[in-house]
């Protein structure tokens, strides 16, 4: 079936042109100027509206299997629909932990019977995640994992993370490394600071952070392999990441909506939901962030998506788990922060949110091109919304941003060609 979206601003590679785009089956026919409309052609008219490539969000948890009650592959995909997202890589900290070919072949079915966003599957680093024994990663290759990584934990031991960075190289997939010193982390549960001091909660310095991240960069650097920093949080860890690649390291690496979203301040009232691992950090870190996300020294904007049942989060902060539920507001808060506060154009937040994380994953598409796979994603930007999270479809209405007014609403989404039906405010 073919799918005419007419007259929208359409985000292309280097500009922003009204203009329409044609789809032909599960790919991109045609991008042009008044496109003449046939009988045989659904039209959705985009007048006002602005298409993009599908967003594709390559670090999440979708929680399934053995944890369906914070979230489901079905919910969990339906929700990154409604955020805008076509496609997301889901973390493989899930119990049983995907560090084996079973796991990922289970994942990546019940994937395609929901048949909403498109999962990538990540299967673990190490087995169980536990950072002693390598995992079968030819194996889960085999069974079609996109990348490797033990995020939810750092990998404590430099000589297995130099064994994954080989070992993963030799498979051609890309690790991605939760970078914290545990032993610098000590137990802490924010960022330390001021605000640390004044709710009396354990900090966690910044270099429990950067020391990894300088680790890795260093081992991929002696092993010229790839590594992926996942969601960078502070100022010196892009500083790190700039140099690594100023002298040609294969390092990429990623944020998230939150870092450059907010700040510590947030959990001053013990906002649960503001407890997020690496934690929130200070104004400095979110001005580094953003400039890290426009000279290009940051690749992706990634959700790291973390439902929790509201059961879970409303214990005390030091016994509540880390994380914000991100899909559903993701858009938005790159939008309204990014763009509308005229830090970067629309081009720049597409390459963040589609085109680079693609690359990264060499999945192909995040681009609006003809002969690419049409995966669409139309937004009203400019649209005013007060995020209400007892709303999501995401069974984590675990956010951060809950109540804050934002702009950007997500209005229809084409996945393979085909519309889907997504949750709006209207
Ligand atoms: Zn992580
Ligand atoms: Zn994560």
């Amino acid at each position: 079936m073919a799918l005419l979206i007419k007259n929208g601003i359409v985000v292309l590679g280097e500009s922003c042109e009204v203009c329409d785009v044609l789809t032909d089956g599960k790919r991109i026919a045609k991008i042009a100027k008044n496109i003449r409309e046939e009988s045989a052609f659904d039209v959705i008219d985009a007048s006002g509206l602005t298409v993009m490539a599908g967003f594709v969000d390559m670090h999440c948890h979708l929680r399934e299997p053995g944890f369906e009650y914070k979230e489901d592959i079905a919910s969990g995909t339906r929700a990154a629909l409604t955020g805008g997202f076509t496609a997301v890589a889901c973390m493989p900290n899930t119990d049983p932990v995907i560090d084996d070919k079973s796991v990922v072949r289970y994942v990546l079915s019940r994937a395609a019977e929901c048949d909403n966003a498109k999962v990538y599957c990540i299967g673990a680093m190490t087995k169980g995640q536990e950072g002693k024994i390598l995992s079968d990663m030819g194996a889960m290759k085999d069974e079609g994992i996109v990348a490797v990584s033990d995020d939810g934990r750092p990998v404590e031991n430099g000589n297995m993370m130099r064994l994954i960075t080989e070992y993963a190289e030799t498979f051609s997939l890309l690790p991605i490394s939760h970078c914290e010193c545990p032993d610098i982390a000590d137990g802490g549960l924010v960022n330390e600071g001021l605000n640390a001091t004044i709710t009396g909660l354990k900090g966690i310095l910044r270099a429990a952070e950067e020391a990894m991240i300088a680790r890795d960069v260093l081992l991929a650097e002696s092993l010229n392999a790839r590594i992926h920093i996942a969601h960078v949080s502070t100022k010196t860890g892009v500083a790190i990441i700039r140099d690594a690649k100023n002298r040609g390291v294969r390092v990429t690496c990623e944020t998230c909506p939150h870092y450059f979203s907010a700040t510590d301040d947030e959990i001053l009232s013990f906002n649960t939901n503001a407890k997020i691992n690496p934690p929130l950090r200070g104004e400095a870190d979110v001005a580094a962030i953003i400039e890290g996300l426009c000279d290009g020294t940051i690749d992706a904007i990634v959700t790291d998506h973390a439902p929790h049942s509201l059961e879970e989060k409303n214990r005390e902060f030091a016994y509540a788990p880390n994380g914000t539920s991100g899909f559903e507001t993701a858009f938005s808060l790159c939008y309204t922060n990014l763009v509308r506060a005229g830090h970067m154009d629309m081009m720049r937040l597409s390459r963040l949110m589609s085109a680079n994380p693609s690359k990264i994953l060499r999945v192909g598409g995040g681009e609006l091109r003809a002969g690419e796979t049409a995966d669409i994603t139309i937004v009203d930007p400019e649209a005013p919304r007060v995020v209400d999270a007892s709303r999501f479809v995401s069974k984590g209405k675990n956010s951060l941003f809950d109540g804050w007014k934002l702009f950007g609403a997500v209005k229809r989404v084409i996945v393979d060609g085909v519309e889907k039906e997504i949750k709006t405010d209207d």
